[in-house]
């Protein structure tokens, strides 16, 4: 299995530390608001590695970490009037959703950094003791860039040219620094934001530190793959290796994976330029099922194009396995035969090679693009050959390969069950009764449920409009 490594800039071949067994650590969002179709990308996308490799026999430990204390959560809180906390969890429980939708697996663990304060200050404790890091006397602690000789050498960045790049940049409240390289570990607290005791000032950690303790601490000092977005190279990478081959003194990961940006209709997605999409409103217009589709058919590190059309192309290309699922589950009922026609010798062949072309695609830097190319033939294959005439056995046969191929790609075969027109009008009018009486959680608890089943409610001033996505 080939693996590009962001740290050497090549394909490798993939050798776990410990044979059978990977220890994977995916950098999560940090949750302020809905997730956006951007940081979908890397969870689909890493989902869709781990899946590969669970279905190759592997053991994985998967860690994915939530940022729950940042700056952006402390300014949603003031602006309404809660505390940070509470938008860290609500925005959790909201993206977890959106995870199950996008059928993305939980990871073996998703720790947050507020419940990880105490692993940060011994591992900054454990830097300044090694010299890695020091004290302001505003009670800042820095990471002392220059005490790390392989500082930049994942971003392929030397320290004389961010010297100059910084030269003229000087940073309110960072006049302690000793380095205009040196990046916060520890900071004081401000007025109005959470923070915690720590032997050098009260105060909230810097962000890289959480993902070099959770990851320790989850993962071990040492570990297989570390991903995130091609965006999290540079400081955030670059720094967690610092962080942690300081003081654990041993190399960090062995594989350094990013994945490409999402954007749309060609341009960076941003808040401002009005093109901005949450995982959320998409789910509105398709079932999240066809955002994973669209994602997979792109190599990860490509850039992406997010379009209408695209998403069309893919709903398209979703609606053509599942129904060749449901033909074959049908056929599955009506044939007999437990061993294969003599005839179907040569087409159980032709599928053996087809799932061997998707396994080199996935092992290729895991090429979801070429897998759904090969998962198609098979469905050609399917829709070709299996009939009334076929053996249970050759039914079955390709069933059970599409099944497992689209299991790795996360895809679910089965169709949502079709809800009827009768049904949705007696939700809804349960909807407005809850309402009436003022039983907002119920009529909100409804609307959700109908959302999950596909349908969108809109509150017009004729009444209440439904439809279906
Ligand atoms: P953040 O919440 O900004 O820390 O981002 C969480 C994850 O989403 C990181 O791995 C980012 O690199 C990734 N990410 C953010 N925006 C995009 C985008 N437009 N395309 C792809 N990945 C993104
Ligand atoms: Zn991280």
């Amino acid at each position: 299995m080939k693996i590009f490594n962001t740290l050497s800039r090549r394909k490798e071949e993939f050798v776990p530390l410990e044979p059978g067994k990977v220890k994977m650590y995916v950098c999560g969002p940090t949750v302020y608001n809905f997730i956006h179709i951007g940081n979908a990308r890397p969870m689909i996308m890493f989902d869709t590695v781990r899946r590969y490799f669970e279905y190759k026999g592997y053991d994985v430990n998967f860690v994915s970490n939530f940022t729950d204390v940042d700056d952006k959560i402390i300014k949603k809180a003031i602006e309404e009037g809660v505390d940070a906390d509470t938008i860290s969890k609500r925005y959790i429980a909201e993206c977890k959703k959106d995870m199950e939708g996008m059928n993305v697996k939980p990871a073996t663990k998703h720790p947050l950094a507020t419940e990880e304060i105490g692993g940060m200050l011994e591992m900054i404790q454990t830097l300044i003791d090694k010299g890695h890091a020091y004290v302001a006397a505003d009670g800042t602690v820095y990471f002392r860039v220059k005490s790390f000789k392989e500082y930049g050498k994942l971003s392929h960045k030397n320290l004389d040219d961010l010297q100059s790049g910084f030269r003229e940049i000087k940073v309110t409240g960072e006049e302690g620094k000793e380095d205009p390289n040196d990046f916060v570990l520890w900071k004081p607290k401000k007025e109005g934001e959470p923070y915690w005791e720590s032997p050098w000032c009260q105060g909230r950690p810097g962000w890289h530190i959480e993902c070099s303790v959770m990851s320790k601490r989850y993962l071990g000092d040492q570990i297989d793959i570390h991903a995130g977005g091609e965006d999290l190279i540079f400081p955030h990478h670059e720094n967690e290796i610092a962080q942690s081959e300081a003081a654990n003194e041993k190399p960090f990961a062995t594989y350094w994976m990013h994945n490409g940006f999402l954007n749309i209709d060609n341009k960076k997605m941003s808040k401002s330029l009005g093109n901005f999409f949450t995982v959320r409103e998409i789910s509105e217009k398709y079932d999240l099922q066809v955002l994973r589709f669209f994602m997979l058919s792109a190599h990860y590190r490509s850039p992406l194009n997010f379009s209408a059309d695209l998403m069309e192309a893919s709903k398209n290309g979703l609606e053509r396995i599942l129904t060749a699922a449901e033909r074959l589950r049908e056929l599955a009922g009506k044939t007999a035969g437990e061993t294969l026609l003599e005839s179907e010798k040569e087409q159980e062949a032709a599928l053996k090679a087809l799932v061997e072309k998707f396994e080199a695609a996935m092992e290729d830097d895991f090429n979801t693009a070429d897998a759904v190319s090969a998962l198609f033939e098979i469905i050609k294959l399917a829709n070709t050959t299996a009939s009334e005439a076929s053996s249970k056995a050759y039914v079955s046969l390709l069933l059970d390969e599409i099944q497992k191929l689209c299991d790795v790609l996360g895809i679910i075969t089965e169709r949502k069950a079709e809800i009827l027109d009768e049904e949705i009008e007696k939700m809804i009018a349960d909807r407005q009764q809850a309402r009436k009486s003022k039983n907002f959680a119920l009529a909100d608890e409804i609307r959700g449920k109908l959302l999950d089943m596909g349908i969108v409610l809109e509150d017009t001033r004729e009444g209440v409009k439904w439809k279906r996505v």
